[in-house]
């Protein structure tokens, strides 16, 4: 297991929750964070069928266009009776000619999920895989998740993505509904990065 040893990081995701979450996950550890955004860098296809092969892609990216250690995030929902869609293709089933559309995402699963009368409780997880990459091409990678079940109609506005139809298992609120410091205990991120924190991240001061 390679150590982190430097003072920056380049965080490879252009998404705002996420960057939101991850930089806030990162504060205690008094690393500097650059987004790829703010570097100017374009987001490469993914291209690949799995959250591995994906966080991969966009670390590799990151941290050979920069010359510093990179971190993804590679993460989608898993529903039980599609079979374990979108998975990966979580954020594609969310594209629209004029960006992404969550909302229609949601219902889409939900159609999805009436149309073969899925039996209750619509057990689902979200999975996450961190890639921290450095720019001679090492990398070590971090997979986390958080069981729970689907519910209808969408319940919150905080969070981000398929929050609001997501009910973790014991938890009364949806992802969207619950405040956000609860859900950064306990997400499939919050999991993941807590492997990252006991490796790589081992040495730094807290
Ligand atoms: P990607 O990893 O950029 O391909 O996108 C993953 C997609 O999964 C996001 O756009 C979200 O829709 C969804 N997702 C991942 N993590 C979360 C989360 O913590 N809450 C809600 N949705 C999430």
């Amino acid at each position: 297991m390679r150590m982190f040893d430097g003072d920056t990081l380049v965080l490879a995701s252009h998404n705002k929750g996420k960057l939101r979450e991850i930089a806030e996950l990162l504060t205690p550890f008094g690393i500097k964070v650059i987004s790829a955004g703010d570097l100017g860098f374009e987001e490469p296809d993914e291209t690949e069928d799995s959250f591995v092969g994906n966080a991969r892609i966009k670390a590799h990216f990151a941290a050979k266009e920069s010359g510093l250690p990179a971190l993804s995030d590679d993460s989608g929902i898993m529903v039980d009776a599609l079979g374990g869609a979108p998975g990966v293709y979580t954020a594609d089933w969310a594209e629209t000619p004029n960006g992404r559309d969550f909302p229609m995402a949601m219902k889409k699963v939900w159609d999805k999920l009436e149309a073969i009368n899925a039996p209750e409780p619509r057990t689902a997880r979200f999975c996450c895989t961190l890639c921290l990459a450095w720019p001679d091409g090492h990398d070590e990678i971090f997979e986390g998740t958080v069981e729970g079940r689907l519910v209808w109609p969408m319940r919150g506005d905080l969070g981000f993505g398929f929050d609001p139809i997501f009910l973790p298992d014991g938890e009364t609120e949806t992802f969207g509904e619950m405040d956000p410091a609860k859900k950064q205990g306990m997400s499939h991120r919050a999991d993941a990065f807590r492997k990252l924190v006991s490796g790589p991240f081992k040495d730094l001061s807290k």
